[in-house]
């Protein structure tokens, strides 16, 4: 099972009866898209607008095409942005989707009066991330505070799809490449989980997201492993994803973080929207 690929419609490189035919193959009995919803400005991975109405047909007749052997679910990757929430949330295409996986992946750069002059990417390059780095005074703390704060925002906006909390921890990517964040580490872990334990358990599903491990080499999924063993007892419902944008990326990463959850007396609650 995953829920979280993205095709030629985004930043994915095959259209989506490539991955219908890969999970075919991995004996899945469901495959989920969540194409990156447009955003309110210039990016490179998000669907354009105009898209919209194409992606949601097509994947429509792709599950009727594939009835007898697999169910394609149409889902959506949607950015919470500070100041514009989940922007958009305004396409009924989307507030009405089966599931949504919610995502941070800017942050503000504010102005005194709390205006945002710009968005920049927690998980893009070093150099941007260093550009919120430097704009908040080099101040590491008061950069993953308002991711938190943004955290929070995004899961205090009720939807009525399924929510899916995408790549929680993405953000320490850049922010570990700072000495001092190894001493705000355990904090920003803590910080995310008091967040979640105010939340109804019923209102999202957290994601662990294999991507990291296979596109960067690292050797914790997100969240790492660090936060998912601080959250082992708190009945959290919890998936695993790939983050897929090919088709062979469908399951990359599943066996490390399932001997891992094994080892470590962790179970996968929560493996399919049909279930
Ligand atoms: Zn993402
Ligand atoms: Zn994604």
């Amino acid at each position: 099972m995953n829920l979280h690929t993205h095709t030629t419609y985004c930043d994915g490189s095959e259209d989506p009866v490539e991955y219908i035919h890969e999970a075919i193959e991995l004996g899945w009995k469901h495959i989920g898209f969540s194409a990156h919803a447009p955003l309110p400005f210039q990016s490179e991975w998000a669907m354009k607008e105009s898209q919209i109405g194409q992606y949601v047909r097509e994947i429509k007749t792709l599950e009727k095409h594939f009835k007898a052997t697999i169910e394609p679910i149409i889902g959506w990757e949607i950015d919470y942005l500070h100041g514009k929430g989940l922007y958009s949330l305004k396409y009924n295409e989307i507030s009405n989707a089966e599931y949504l996986i919610c995502s941070i992946h800017y942050l503000p750069i504010l102005m005194s009066d709390g205006k945002v002059i710009e968005y920049i990417e927690i998980d893009g390059t070093v150099d941007e991330f260093h550009r919120i780095y430097n704009y908040y005074n080099q101040n590491l703390k008061e950069i993953l505070d308002l991711y938190l704060s943004n955290f929070e925002q995004m899961l205090n906006i009720s939807i009525s799809p399924i929510r899916i909390i995408g790549h929680i921890d993405k953000i320490v990517i850049n922010a570990e490449n700072y000495p001092e964040f190894h001493s705000l580490k355990s904090n920003f872990y803590q910080s995310l989980f008091d967040i979640l334990k105010k939340q109804n358990i019923d209102s999202f599903i957290l994601e662990i997201n294999t991507r990291g491990l296979y596109k960067r080499n690292r050797h914790n999924p997100y969240p790492a492993f660090e936060f998912i063993h601080l959250i082992k007892d708190a009945n959290f419902k919890i998936m695993i994803n790939s983050d897929a944008h090919h088709p062979c990326e469908l399951n990359q990463g599943y066996d490390f973080v399932m001997d891992y959850l094994k080892q470590n007396e962790i179970a996968l609650n929560w493996s399919s929207i049909k279930d």
